[in-house]
């Protein structure tokens, strides 16, 4: 986990923004409350008020309450979970078309995955933040200062684009495929939904896959996820699940 050096006490708006970011995306993208606090409070003097008017930046942080919990008052439960957002996304016509004053990075898609098989410089895509398109744009959505992975986590559980689509018909009906008609050649994924989403009610009792079988995980293959990514997709569901839940 990111732990900063202790002795950068200056506290803004907006550098606690930037802390509080590079925690949460280090920690799998998502937080509890009580341990954000902790380590906020730990390195910055008196931002309890802060903090909390921070996390009400809804451009910024989602903050998701569980069932029985409320906001009572000024105060957030110790249990309710902080996501971290942004509304930068990647290019969804960068490599294969042109695009004029386009707002969104730049990348090889591979790169955001970490597993692009030309991370040594020989990629003809850009793995490049610094680029003249990709840095302003980075500064402009404050990011500049996450590394790689953490800027990753973000845009990967915030821009839908990234993350594969999960059939939503085989989510519907019965049998082994439900009712996707695609069958065993369908591109997007037959998984329980719920299931990746965190909250299947049925658990051992579902009739949809709660596993990564071999036809998914070749599917992922496919997609550019390596293994690392495949173990880590439930939780990235999970997160842009908790983020879009919430948002509005
Ligand atoms: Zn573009
Ligand atoms: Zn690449
Ligand atoms: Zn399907
Ligand atoms: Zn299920």
């Amino acid at each position: 986990m990111f732990q900063p050096a202790a002795t950068f006490l200056t506290m803004s708006v907006s550098s606690l923004i930037s802390y509080a970011t590079k925690l949460i995306c280090s920690n799998g993208g998502s937080m509890d409350y009580r341990e954000l606090h902790r380590l906020v409070t730990h390195y910055f003097n008196d931002s309890d008020n802060v903090l909390l008017k921070v996390l009400r930046n809804k451009t910024r942080f989602v903050v998701a309450h569980g069932k029985k919990e409320q906001a009572s008052g000024d105060r957030l439960s110790p249990t309710c979970k902080i996501f971290a957002k942004t509304s930068l996304r990647m290019c969804k016509v960068y490599p294969n078309g042109s695009c004029d004053n386009c707002r969104a990075l730049h990348l090889c898609k591979y790169f955001v995955y970490q597993n692009c098989l030309y991370d040594n410089g020989r990629c003809r895509n850009s793995h490049d933040l610094n680029s003249d398109h990709n840095s302003p744009l980075l500064r402009y959505h404050h990011l500049q200062d996450l590394e790689q992975t953490e800027l990753f986590q973000l845009l990967m559980q915030n821009d839908v684009s990234l993350l594969p689509e999960i059939c939503a018909y085989y989510n519907k009906g019965d049998g082994d495929y439900g009712s996707c008609s695609f069958k065993e050649k369908c591109t997007k994924l037959h998984v329980c939904q719920y299931f990746m989403q965190g909250n299947c009610k049925f658990v051992l009792k579902c009739k949809r896959s709660h596993k990564c079988d071999e036809n998914t995980r070749k599917k992922l293959e496919d997609y550019g996820f390596g293994v690392k990514l495949i173990q880590n997709l439930p939780l990235l569901y999970q997160n842009m699940n908790g983020i879009n839940s919430s948002s509005h």
